[in-house]
């Protein structure tokens, strides 16, 4: 996983997005390397034991690497080890020297060493990590917490708690031996060799991966877990949760064998570890982490049961994203920061595989198209190429590696064919299998396997930047029976954005039906001239949209109700019903729309119906959402649809169905998409509402945290106090960060709220720090600058939060109207930096809600940026 952005709650990195904060502006403290270091050894195995000062917080760590020397004359070699106080190191069992840095321990070898070489070198030593290894523990706040220790290597945090080579060009077998409570688990690499007493209530238990991967990849998992065994052709499977949500393993990951026989089938390559274990843990610092053979994921992705059935696809796309790892990114790695598409873009396109596997192609090519949509969004992308080393002042994990990798190898399958495409994978996998990978490999297994040569497509889309911006029209010459289409790439031809040469299918539809033309694109300007008996009813540019582009093409809006109606792809049919909500005033456009909404046989289509009637935002398309709402039972669906009433102000009926769903709905997501719709639209019930909802029971306080979001929204100072209750500690995680983020928005005057946020920094649970970080800068109340100051100069910073800290710092200092939070500088531009800081937090909230229901946990991707 993961960018740094990842490694924070997602919901967060949106905010930070929203608000157009660079999460990584300002001073870095440590960048990733993008260039793979030179290597003196070779490290073969390491044996980690580890024990654990709990109360401490602290690990005491023995490790022995066995290390081959690549190089004569070596007098020392060099570990990654940060933070870390070392006791002693042996070479080969005698005592050897050596000295520390602030970022490697330097051991000296004797005299005598020469390449090839093999030498043990044990290490003891202990620390109290900053990171890469965390304690979530019981205290006096939550005490019936369990008890849990987990680690997160990537990207180079393995060495803040295991002083080892730490990048991840060298890979290793490892042992892994860990003495703890002997009522907790513990999960490692590989397969569990033994347990044994370890004497004092103590238990020892030994893990062995035999396949070499890198220190990335390590992790330890221990504490008070519960464990659920399954399995898949003899090999183990087995989840874990925190014990108090065992009940929640089963009904949200036994897909997981199915989705490994997919994979296996599909790549031609059996899953290749000795088992695999999934543990959710609390407060993790990503959503979820593809170690190799035991991935960790977010105990967010324990859904309650009562709630599984209202989310269809649960959370699959977290699920499979770490499993398409194990083969993409663990059995195959990137050999450097720089090439980590190789990673993610792979992982991403397999959740695209496996949801139009498991849950058709409709519902496969919405999430395409949606993700589609989003990548355009960050425009900040658009100049980068996938593979770069530039990555001082912004993420290597960012929305190119995930989203657009992805997209550009869903474009490859449906240039190859899916069965070049994936003999070519299987070649990939098979050549590289246990092996470091940079992307001329793909290239070249590729064309090895299909002998197609991918050079051209790999400058295009890997090596260069962007993608085509197509102006598209034509005419239909009656006398001669064509269509000449016009195609123009209208992209600005600069730095590693070209032309791009591209083969798609236009799709002509006439009186007697559907045809359809290949052709090739390669000019800025060009057309087509193709043949047609009849007038065209549609002409699609890029059926399907298989191509990674945006689109500008004028159509009457009777050719775009067509294209709703007829269009045999969902990606054509969803581009209509946005082409089609921003045509307003026209009620056939309207009666269109709802036609969409209520009957097409895409989900997908139907969600981004929808949301086109809201933005249309006429009378007629409130009744057509109203009279929607009575008939569809879908939650996924209501919930759209009560989300896009919510843009209906003013609309007393809306308001008062919105009212009645909120009370009492057979859906809980859209009982709580109207508590927020109710907070956007202010209507005089709206308050009475959101409190009794706030009170009432729901499954893990579901519509309360829905509730406190919407009471934000309202901006009613009367729910001070009731906000201030459910910030405090001891309520939960979720509505704690409602809370506080609805309590920044109200009294904005009043420092004793400041002071109580800016006391949330102090608190030693990381979903709590953040979103009191966020809701201070979100207040705009300067007073705040010296709390969030020390935080940021404080030693206990994990490294993630600095650059968050400062976004928001710069947020307090920006003075009104210049994109950062009114500084109360004049009556006049207070007024208008409110207005403007208000629209911002109104589609922050339906950014929040999105994120809530779709992208809480997934790792790295980023959300759309408005709908
Ligand atoms: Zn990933």
């Amino acid at each position: 996983m993961k960018q740094r952005m990842e490694r924070m709650s997602v919901r967060l990195v949106w905010i930070a997005v929203v608000f157009g904060i660079s999460l990584c502006s300002g001073v870095i403290l440590r960048a990733d390397e993008p260039y793979a270091p030179n290597r003196n050894y070779d490290l073969q195995h390491s044996k980690v034991a580890l024990r654990f000062n709990v109360e401490e917080r602290k690990v005491i760590g023995d490790v022995t690497h066995t290390i081959v020397l690549f190089r004569d004359n070596l007098e020392r070699v060099s570990f990654d080890s940060v933070g870390l106080q070392i006791q002693s190191v042996k070479v080969n069992n005698r005592d050897a020297k050596f000295e520390t840095t602030d970022k490697n321990l330097i051991v000296n070898l004797p005299k005598t060493a020469k390449a090839g070489d093999k030498y043990e070198i044990e290490i003891k030593y202990e620390g109290k990590p900053k990171k890469g290894l965390y304690f979530i523990l019981p205290d006096k706040n939550y005490p019936q917490r369990p008890a849990q220790i987990w680690t997160q290597g990537e990207s180079e945090d393995t060495r803040y708690y295991l002083p080892t080579y730490d990048y991840p060009n060298d890979r290793l077998t490892t042992e892994t031996i860990l003495t703890v409570p002997s009522d907790w688990l513990t999960v490692s690499n590989g397969k569990l060799i033994s347990t044994s007493d370890a004497g004092n209530g103590m238990k020892t238990w030994t893990w062995r991966e035999s396949q070499p991967s890198s220190t990335y990849l390590f992790t330890v998992v221990a504490g008070e877990f519960a464990e659920v065994k399954d399995s898949w052709r003899n090999i183990p499977v087995t989840y874990y949760a925190p014990k108090d949500r065992a009940d929640r393993l089963v009904v949200n990951y036994n897909r997981t064998p199915a989705m490994i026989e997919f994979f296996s089938k599909k790549l031609g390559v059996d899953y290749p570890w000795e088992k695999y274990a999934q543990s959710m843990v609390d407060d993790f610092v990503a959503g979820g982490m593809e170690n190799s053979s035991a991935t960790t994921n977010t105990s967010s992705s324990l859904r309650n049961p009562e709630l599984v059935p209202e989310y269809p696809m649960d959370f699959d796309g977290l699920i499979s994203h770490e499993l398409g790892h194990q083969w993409f990114g663990d059995l195959v790695t990137t050999k450097d920061w720089g090439n980590i598409w190789l990673n993610e873009g792979f992982a991403t396109f397999l959740e695209f595989m496996w949801t139009e596997s498991h849950f058709g192609k409709d519902e496969g090519d919405y999430e395409r198209w949606d993700s589609m949509q989003d990548w355009f969004l960050q425009q900040n992308l658009y100049s980068k190429p996938l593979v770069r080393r530039d990555f001082d002042d912004s993420s290597e994990f960012d929305g190119n590696a995930y989203g657009k990798g992805a997209l550009v190898l869903y474009m490859l399958r449906s240039q190859l064919g899916d069965q070049a495409f994936y003999a070519g994978l299987k070649h990939y996998l098979e050549v590289n299998r246990g092996k470091n990978v940079v992307t001329a490999d793909l290239a070249k297994a590729i064309e090895e396997a299909t002998h197609t040569n991918v050079d051209e497509f790999f400058d295009l889309w890997v090596y260069g930047a962007g993608a085509p911006k197509f102006d598209i029209s034509y005419q239909y010459d009656a006398e001669k029976k064509q269509v000449v289409l016009r195609v123009k790439q209208t992209q600005k031809v600069e730095g590693r954005v070209g032309l791009f040469t591209v083969p798609l299918d236009v799709e002509i539809t006439n009186e007697t039906g559907p045809k359809l033309y290949p052709i090739h694109v390669s000019k800025a300007d060009e057309s087509f001239t193709l043949s047609s008996a009849t007038a065209p009813k549609m002409v699609i540019f890029d059926k399907g949209s298989q191509v990674l582009k945006s689109v500008e093409f004028k159509k009457e809006n009777q050719e775009w109700i067509y294209q709703l109606k007829n269009a045999s792809e969902v990606a054509d049919r969803a581009d209509a019903v946005v082409a089609l909500g921003k045509l307003k005033g026209n009620d056939e456009v309207v009666a269109a729309l709802a036609v969409a909404l209520g009957n097409d046989k895409a989900r997908g289509v139907r969600i981004v119906a929808a949301r086109s009637l809201g933005e249309l935002g006429s009378p007629a398309a409130a009744r057509e959402l109203l009279s929607a709402l009575s008939s569809i039972s879908q939650p996924d669906l209501r919930s759209a649809i009560v989300q896009a009433l919510g843009s209906f102000k003013d609309n007393a009926e809306v308001a008062a169905k919105l009212e009645v769903v909120a009370k009492k709905d057979d859906s809980y997501r859209a009982q709580a998409a109207a508590l927020q719709s109710l907070g956007k639209m202010k209507p005089a019930g709206a308050y009475d509402v959101l409190v009794a909802a706030v009170n009432s029971d729901s499954p893990d306080g579901y519509l309360r945290e829905a509730a406190l979001r919407g009471l934000g929204s309202l901006g009613d100072d009367k729910a001070v106090p009731l906000l201030r209750e459910w910030t405090m500690p001891g309520k939960d995680f979720d509505s704690r960060e409602a809370a506080i983020s609805s309590l920044a928005r109200l009294k904005k005057d009043d420092k004793e709220i400041t002071q109580q946020i800016a006391g949330y920094l102090n608190e030693p649970y990381f979903p709590i720090r953040i979103s009191a970080i966020f809701a201070l800068g979100t207040r705009g109340d300067a007073s705040a600058i010296p709390a969030l100051e020390a935080l940021l100069n404080s030693n206990e910073l994990s490294i993630e939060m600095a650059p968050m800290i400062k976004g928001q710092i710069q947020r307090l200092k920006t003075p009104a109207g210049q994109g950062g939070a009114h500084g109360g500088s004049g009556e006049h531009s207070e007024a208008d930096a409110k207005a403007s800081d208000d629209q911002r937090l109104a589609h922050l909230e339906q950014l929040v809600q999105e994120m809530n229901d779709r992208l809480k946990t997934i790792e790295g991707r980023l959300p759309p940026a408005s709908k």
